[in-house]
């Protein structure tokens, strides 16, 4: 089957109703867009569940700060729409700003408590975004399923959060870091970096790395690993925003690690480039 592209929400909703009324199943694919790796991840999970893959690229001006890269945020979509087709994805969905927000739009949905620490701490008003624009798709596309990246662990954590307290019947499927050889996580953002920028951004999944062997090896002390952490991305060049070892389920801060679901986020600056990265902890 070609990728059908759907522009108007009354298309979208004739293709759910049709779909529904054949007894089939439909997974999506939320993005931004300037696809990689880590999407197509996404999407083969997808394929693997559900007998139609719907996939969206918005760039969500309601995520970015005034201060943020909205405008550098890297855009392909002709690349984007081939490799869409290559990967099995079966409807595209890329709509314009006005689309998703015309004029008068004024209903948004905040997450409390998962959306204040970590990236809520630098950006503010980002989660608010991202869960209105996801509760938008799901509304839209009444999905089944809808497949979120671990890489963006605190997303991941806010929209299965959102998803069951809202009744959205969508079931947030978590999919692992998709990383490049040297171990830097897979993003659109990495395409910014200047080549020396690339180098030391492996810094990033190499603390995370040292952090869970120093584990594996029996050190419990959250600022322990932390402070060993920020001194590697300090020599290496990296602004850090934040680094934390966390609870995976409420993301509050642990300090004397003794239970399995701790995890280490970091976000950091590469130049002018904001990377996140994170790993659990156990495993090592
Ligand atoms: P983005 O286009 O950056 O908003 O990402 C869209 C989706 O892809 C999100 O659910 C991300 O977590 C996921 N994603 C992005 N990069 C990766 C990666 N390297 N590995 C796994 N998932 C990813």
């Amino acid at each position: 089957m070609s990728l059908l592209f759907l522009r108007r929400a009354a298309d979208i909703r004739s293709q759910v109703v049709a779909l529904a009324a054949q007894g089939r199943r439909l997974a999506l694919v939320p993005t931004m867009g300037c696809l990689h790796e880590g999407h197509l991840a996404l999407v083969e999970a997808a394929r693997a569940k559900a007998e139609v893959v719907a996939l969206s690229i918005f760039v969500n001006p309601l995520q970015f700060g005034p201060q943020e890269d909205f405008s550098r945020y890297p855009r392909q979509l002709e690349e984007d729409f081939r490799l869409c087709e290559k990967a099995g994805v079966d409807w595209l969905y890329a709509p314009e700003e006005e689309q998703l927000y015309p004029p008068g739009f004024q209903t948004y949905v905040s997450c409390e408590a998962l959306s204040q620490p970590l990236c809520g701490q630098s950006r503010p008003m980002h989660f608010r975004g991202v869960a209105t624009v996801v509760c938008k798709l799901f509304a839209l596309f009444r999905p089944c399923w809808a497949m979120f990246g671990e890489k963006d662990f605190q997303q991941l954590c806010l929209v299965r959060a959102m998803s069951r307290d809202l009744d959205l019947g969508v079931e947030v499927v978590g999919i692992p870091i998709v990383r490049a050889e040297d171990g830097l996580a897979l993003s659109s953002r990495n395409v910014l970096l200047s080549a020396a920028e690339r180098e030391q951004a492996t810094a990033l999944f190499r603390v995370l790395l040292c952090a869970r062997q120093r584990y594996g090896e029996g050190e419990r002390l959250a600022s322990v690993l932390l402070e060993e952490a920020r001194q590697h991305l300090f020599q290496a060049g990296i602004r850090v925003d934040y680094i934390d070892i966390v609870d995976e389920a409420t993301l509050q801060p642990i300090e004397y690690i003794e239970a399995q679901g701790a995890r280490m986020l970091v976000a950091g600056f590469v130049g002018s480039t904001r990377l996140i990265d994170n790993m659990a902890l156990e495993g090592a």
